[in-house]
Parts: structure tokens; sequence; C-alpha cells
């Protein structure tokens, strides 16, 4: 029904529909009633009229190959189409590029005609665009749901893989242009950047430690991985037994992203009095709240009584701060993306192009920013070896730029016990100006695993997830530490 339909609404009016099956028959019957023709006056007067034979031979043969090359070329067509139109439906927003879908058949006019504009679309912007074929005739379950009346049929899909414009009938390369630009997708944008990364893109990997992590599980801390000082040890119980902190950083980053009802959820929590060492409510210990004289990366350490604060501040500086002061603060800066509680100090910068300014907890996640909000982005990320600044700025869910070019990123992955591996969470994520740079940190961590990416491929991998898988992005279980 659904062909019968299409065909019928063809702007090509059924021009040039390939041969029917029935023609196909009827040349092979016509074939083979002149080959028994042949066998029966042989057989007859056993006799080779040779002249007549061969000419009966030759319209057999004649018929022969050209039935046998219809039916090849419709078989070598129909698996090829079938194959690009499911990569279509199952592709659909993976790349993070716009894209451009054409969905015609291979027979009508039109569609023929949009073919060698496609490919040259396809070459002349790979790694930009994604340009995308459904044979509707082959596949028309693919073609299904962009419910179409017409072939062929063009739709423009913007990164994050929203439709935004559809045209009917022939379309040239000028108007798909055009078109792109009216969208505001710019199409240029970052193709002296990106595009010796896309063709060749790294190689480096690691994807098993180059040492084993011999710390206690006591001694590690859940949330950063870090190493624990008993003088900061933060504590949650939990249903299946303590979570461990490094500190009340870390637990803020945890509470800061749990999706269950927070109510009293404090109560759970412990901290360590700095001066006795002795595990205190986290509710009724005083902070000295102080920062990093060169960062101003803040400070905090527990106390049970007022007066052993009140001595340290006096020793070392700083304010002393109530538990619900201390949350306030330390919730006050969060990513942009993931909603996790972060220290400026610590995070990427973010501006959006209509100026909002937010952070990522992480490198990737600042990408992130840009799937989020669906607005163009500015990142100001420092490489995690040297702290060189790396500014990326997103148009239409791709990179437009990239300062400096041989800025990539390292994509931190762990093994999970089924042998599978994961993202290892935004602690284990970074960019660096260079591959050396990279090489150096992956060198100087030796548990770090995970690969290099390019920039563009940790921005696409943003852009392809979901309202749904962003609104549970980096929460608890998702890709915190176990
Ligand atoms: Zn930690
Ligand atoms: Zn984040």
């Amino acid at each position: 029904m659904y062909e019968a339909a299409l065909l019928a609404q063809c702007p090509c009016s059924g021009a040039g529909q390939g041969i029917p099956p029935l023609v196909l028959f009827g040349i092979a019957a016509v074939g083979a009633w002149l080959a028994y023709r042949a066998w029966r006056a042989w057989r007859k007067d056993r006799v080779f009229r040779m002249s007549k034979i061969w000419k009966i031979g030759l319209v057999v043969v004649l018929a022969a190959v050209v039935a046998i090359v219809i039916i090849n070329k419709q078989k070598d067509s129909s698996p090829g189409t079938d194959a690009a139109g499911q990569n279509a439906a199952q592709s659909q927003p993976a790349a993070g590029l716009p894209r451009l879908l054409d969905l015609g058949s291979i027979t009508c006019i039109p569609c023929k005609m949009m073919a060698p504009i496609l490919e040259e679309l396809k070459k002349e912007y790979a790694g930009r665009l994604q340009v995308e074929f459904i044979d509707v005739m082959a596949n028309p379950d693919a073609a299904g749901p962009y419910k179409i009346s017409l072939i062929p049929t063009q739709i423009f899909f913007d990164a994050a893989g929203k439709e935004r414009f559809r045209h009917e009938g022939f379309f040239s390369k000028e108007d798909i242009l055009a078109k792109w630009k009216e969208l505001g997708v710019d199409l240029s944008a970052g193709a002296p950047a990106q595009a010796p990364q896309t063709a060749a893109g790294p190689t480096f990997s690691r994807m098993e430690p180059a040492k084993a992590d011999e710390r206690p599980k006591m001694a590690i801390c859940t949330m950063c991985d870090g190493d624990i000082n008993p003088k900061n040890l933060v504590v949650v119980k939990s249903a299946k037994g303590d979570v461990r902190l490094c500190g009340p950083h870390c637990y803020f980053i945890l509470y800061s992203c749990l999706t269950e009802d927070k109510t009293d959820f404090e109560k759970k929590v412990s901290v360590t009095d700095w001066a006795g060492g002795n595990a205190i409510p986290a509710t009724e210990a005083v902070y000295l709240y102080g920062a990093e004289e060169k960062t101003g990366r803040p400070t905090i350490k527990a106390f049970a009584s007022r007066d052993a604060a009140e001595k340290e501040r006096q020793a070392s500086g700083g304010n002393l701060l109530a538990w619900n002061v201390l949350q306030e603060k330390e919730l006050a800066a969060r990513c942009g993306f993931c909603d996790r509680a972060v220290y400026p100090q610590d995070a990427a910068r973010v501006d959006t192009a209509d100026g909002i300014h937010t952070w990522g907890c992480c490198s990737h996640c600042a990408l992130g920013v840009a799937a989020r909000t669906g607005k163009d982005i500015t990142v100001y990320q420092p490489d995690r070896l040297t702290g060189e600044m790396i500014v990326v700025k997103t148009a239409g869910g791709s990179v437009a730029s990239l300062e400096p070019k041989t800025a990539l990123a390292w994509f931190g992955l762990r093994k999970a016990p089924d042998g599978k591996f994961a993202s290892a969470g935004c602690f284990h994520q970074g960019f660096f100006v260079n591959e050396d740079n990279l090489k150096k940190w992956v060198e100087q961590n030796p548990t770090e695993t995970g690969k290099a990416i390019t920039i563009a491929q940790a921005l696409a991998d943003k852009m392809k997830l979901s309202p749904q898988q962003i609104q549970k992005a980096c929460k608890i279980g998702e890709c915190a530490p176990k």
C-alpha cells in the first residue's frame, strides 16, 4: 500500500520505474520457446541448419543476458540500499552532526538527479554534514517513520536530531546549501580545524592499566578515586555499606547528583574531627572554610568543638561556617551538563552564545552544555597536564573552532565486571593541547585507562544523547564510581 501510494504521487509520474517482472518473465518465455523450436527442428531432420540455428541461438543468448543483467542489477541495488536504509534508521542522531536525509528511489527521474548531488555533499562536507539516502521502494520500513507523501523528499535535521525543514521534489545543491545557511547551520565552519583530525583521528589508547591500583579500598575516595586523608574522611551510611569520601566536597558532589528523595539525607553523614580524629555527625560540626593561596580553591576542615575550630582559624585563616551555610556554598556552582556541584577552580568555563555563564565539571560535560541547552557555546578548559588553555567554540552542534588546533580529548574508560568498557566518569576525562601532553599525563597516571579521541568526537558523543539520557547524565549509578 505504502509503495503504491508513493508511486502514484511520485513527481516523476512513473517514468523509468525499471522493467517489471512480467516483462522479464515474457523475455524468458520467448527465449525458452525459441530454444525449444530450435531443438525440435534439429531433432526432426538431424540436420544443422546453421544460419537459422545461429540466429535463434543469438536471440536466446541475448534475451538471457538482458534478463540476467536486469535481475542482477535489481539484486545489487536492493541489498545496497537496504543496508544504507537500515544505517539511516539506526544512525539517526549518531554522528552529532546536522543531517540531510533524502528519501527516494533508484529509478524515479528526479530521485536519480539527486544522487550525484548527495554524493558531492557527502564528500565535500565529510565530518560536518551527515548525508543519507533511503530507497523507499526497497526499504518501506526504514522510510515509514518519516511519513513522506512524495519522492524525492529531503529532510533537514539539526545536530540535536531535530527536524528543521523538509522539501519535496528535486532540490539543487545550491538550494540545499542556502537552506542550511538559512537554518543557521554553517557547514563551512570548522572545516580547516577539524578536517585533518576527522580524516585520521588520534589512535593512542591504553585499555589496561600500566600498574595495578594497590591502595587499600578503605583509602580510596568513592567519588573521585583520590587518596583519603583520614583527618578529612567523610562517611555516608547506605544500605550497601559505608561510602567513604575524601572530604566534604566529594560528599556534596555525591549529594548534588542523587536522584532519590534527599530529605534528612545528611543524617546518614559523618565527618571527621580535624583536631581529635573522631567521627561526628556532619550537621553538628563546625567548619573552617578557607582558600588555597594560589588558586582560591576552597579548603574545608570539620571540628567537633568550636574552640578547636577557632584556634585553627587563628593559625591558618578562613571563616567558621555551620553545616547549612557550607552546603549552600558547596552547591552554588554546578555543572551545566550533569548538575554536579563543582569548584570553578576545577571546572571548565562555559559561555553560551546568549551570554549565560556556567561550568563543566569535566571537559566532556562542558561540551555537553551544547547538547543540554541546544545553544552554541564556548568552552575554556585547561590542559590536564600543563594548565594551558584550550578553547572550543561550537556552532549548530559541531566544532566551529578549536584553539590550539592540535588539541584533543582523552576519553577515560574502565572495564566493568562484565568485561565491557564504559565511561570511567567525570574525574577521568580531559583535554590536552597536543598528543604529547596526553601521553605524558597517561604515563604519570598509570592506573588511568581509555583512549584519545578528537574534540569533535567528544562533542558528537554528547550531541547524540536524548533528553532523557541528558536528564540522567552522570547521576549516581550512571557514570559515578561504583
Ligand atoms: Zn574525593
Ligand atoms: Zn558534569
